[in-house]
């Protein structure tokens, strides 16, 4: 199956719109400009309001390609794609559908880092919902004035955005890049996509300062006032939008732990930097382990970094490993954690609650090279947004311990990368079983070519997305992130393994994204949280919903 192969009851349909000439022109999900055919031009009214030759979509999508590839920036170019966002919806998610791979870097990581620091300069139209610190007590009335029932909410509240920090309401770039990726990766119908930033101030002086920032001019409100405004928001939007999915994005630690804990068995809810990141980055072991013949209990896996990506992963490594028989006490000694000051141990008295739970008996150790040493790890990743941290003592160290390292830089954007995959490959000479956060070119060594490819979450939300919304799920459970690991796991070929890929090629994403809903509604229907009856065939009622942007 291709992405061109996906065709869906649900491609955009102008022929049961009551609008007319630029009414329909004006409308970026009714219009296709010169892609009006000549009877569509005269149903519509369309005669003479556009200029007369007829473009296929396909010979849309090539100029598209052409006009984009000649721009010298990727941030010019994801000016561009926002403005054909703006202009023509199905043809920018046919762009995005079957140029993936070109296509992902741009809209969202690691250029979507760069938009979000420039937003104020490149934001032309508004896309989404701002809910801010002053609008409580209104915020259903809010809601209502979105003008569909949104099936996803993606919500920041821009506090750490990417490796790149407090953004404030710049941080829109996530919600919808990720909202993008929904509906291009696994075909969730774009109308039923609404990002959301909750704009609770900013501490980023540099924005506060700045005569073109778009959000609130003051300080992060915090404490009880901050909680209030999150309960009205998800409460609001329970209210507006019944049964809709709420994904948690980039918000700092000293909340997304808390709010995930407080809302998980209330909303329909997830958190990916914490439970999208880890099913990815499972899924990449998974990988690994089946070109090391390596067992996922034998590993010992040293984290760089302890925040939320981290601990995410810990946690759903520590229950893949007590799924196989061991406590899940012993299960967590398999995973260590370094933070900025240094290995977690027990002994240590400033340890945040996430990371009690792999505070393991140790004698204290401050650099990360000297824990490489001692711990002896058959696997580092680094979640740190700290770049360039994996440094070629630390990669010739675990080249030396081991006959194949599993090395995951994961940290986004490119600038925040732990190392290269070129540094990854040469300074283990070729051993590291190698995936990243931010997209790596291909890499020749001694004649052979190694591909790596991105632990990248979307992978992994977009399918899960979409089995919610197919299943109608009413919660987001951890087990149908180990589900996702699975089926994700399950889908790396053999040849993909041969050059070192850990993860499926971008392009079959929708194929991989449609096999992580079958499997997600079939858990939530196991589980007994669908909210309709199952289908004859799962995959069958996951496919029928998939959008689809041809015409
Ligand atoms: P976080 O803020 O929750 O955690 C960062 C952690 O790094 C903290 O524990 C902090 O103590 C630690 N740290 C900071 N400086 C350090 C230093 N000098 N030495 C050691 N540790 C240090 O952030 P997060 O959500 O865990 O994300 C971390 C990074 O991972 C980001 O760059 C993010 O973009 C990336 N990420 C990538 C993916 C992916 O799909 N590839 C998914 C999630 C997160």
């Amino acid at each position: 199956m291709t992405p061109t192969d996906l065709k869906s009851a649900r491609a955009p349909d102008v022929h049961a719109t009551e609008a007319r000439g630029l009414d329909v022109l004006r409308d970026p999900m009714l219009n296709r400009g010169t892609g009006f055919t000549e009877e569509e031009r005269d149903e519509l009214g369309l005669r003479g309001l556009l200029p007369p030759h007829v473009l296929s979509q396909d010979e849309q999508a090539d100029r598209v390609l052409q006009n984009l590839r000649k721009l010298p920036e990727p941030l010019d170019k994801f000016v561009a794609l926002n403005a054909l966002h703006d202009r023509n919806e199905a043809l920018f998610f046919r762009v995005l559908c079957d140029h993936i791979d070109e296509m992902q870097p741009l809209v969202y990581t690691p250029t979507v880092g760069l938009a979000c620091q420039k937003f104020g300069q490149v934001f032309q139209r508004p896309r989404g919902m701002f809910i801010g610190a002053n609008d409580r007590g209104q915020i259903a009335k809010m809601l209502r004035n979105w003008p569909y029932q949104a099936g996803i909410i993606v919500v920041t509240d821009g506090e750490r955005i990417l490796g790149l920090g407090d953004l404030g309401a710049n941080g829109m770039g996530i919600p919808v890049g990720k909202l993008s990726l929904y509906a291009a990766c696994a075909g969730v119908h774009p109308r039923l996509c609404l990002p959301i930033t909750l704009d609770v101030g900013t501490n980023n002086g540099a924005l506060l300062d700045d005569p073109f920032y778009i959000g609130l001019r003051q300080r992060r409100i915090t404490g009880a006032a901050y909680d209030e405004l999150i309960e009205e928001f998800i409460t609001a939007a329970q209210e507006v939008f019944p049964g809709v999915l709420i994904q948690f994005e980039d918000f700092a630690n000293h909340n997304a732990f808390r709010l995930l804990k407080k809302y998980r068995d209330r909303a329909c809810t997830f958190n990916d930097d914490i439970q999208g990141t880890a099913a990815v980055a499972l899924a990449g072991i998974f990988s690994a382990l089946r070109i090391t013949g390596g067992k996922l209990a034998d590993q010992r896996i040293l984290f760089f970094g302890a925040g939320e990506a981290a601990s995410g992963i810990a946690d759903l490594i520590a229950s893949a490993i007590a799924a196989q028989g061991l406590s899940e006490e012993d299960a967590r000694t398999r995973c260590w954690l370094f933070d900025s000051r240094g290995l977690v141990v027990k002994s240590r008295t400033d340890l945040a609650e996430h990371k009690l739970a792999y505070a393991h008996e140790h004698a204290k150790i401050g650099d990360f090279l000297t824990a490489v040493k001692t711990l002896k790890p058959t696997a580092i990743i680094g979640v740190a947004a700290v770049g360039g941290t994996f440094t070629r003592e630390v990669l010739e160290e675990m080249a030396r311990i081991n006959p194949q390292p599993i090395v995951f830089a994961l940290s986004n954007p490119t600038s925040q990368a732990e190392c290269t995959a070129e540094e990854a490959y040469r300074w283990t000479k070729g051993k590291a079983l190698f995936a990243c956060g931010s997209p790596f070119d291909p890499v020749t060594l001694n004649g052979q070519t190694f591909v790596p490819r991105q632990g990248n979450n979307s992978y992994i939300f977009p399918g899960v997305g979409l089995g919610v919304i197919a299943s109608r799920a009413s919660r987001v459970t951890d087990g149908m992130f180990m589900t996702a690991a699975h089926t994700l796991a399950h889908l790396v070929s053999e040849s993909d393994l041969a050059q070192g890929s850990l993860y499926p090629a971008l392009p079959r994403i929708r194929e991989v994204s449609a096999n992580i809903a079958a499997a997600i509604a079939d858990t939530a229907y196991k589980q007994g949280l669908a909210g309709k009856p199952k289908p004859k065939s799962v995959m069958d009622d996951v496919q029928s919903q998939m959008y689809d942007p041809h015409y």
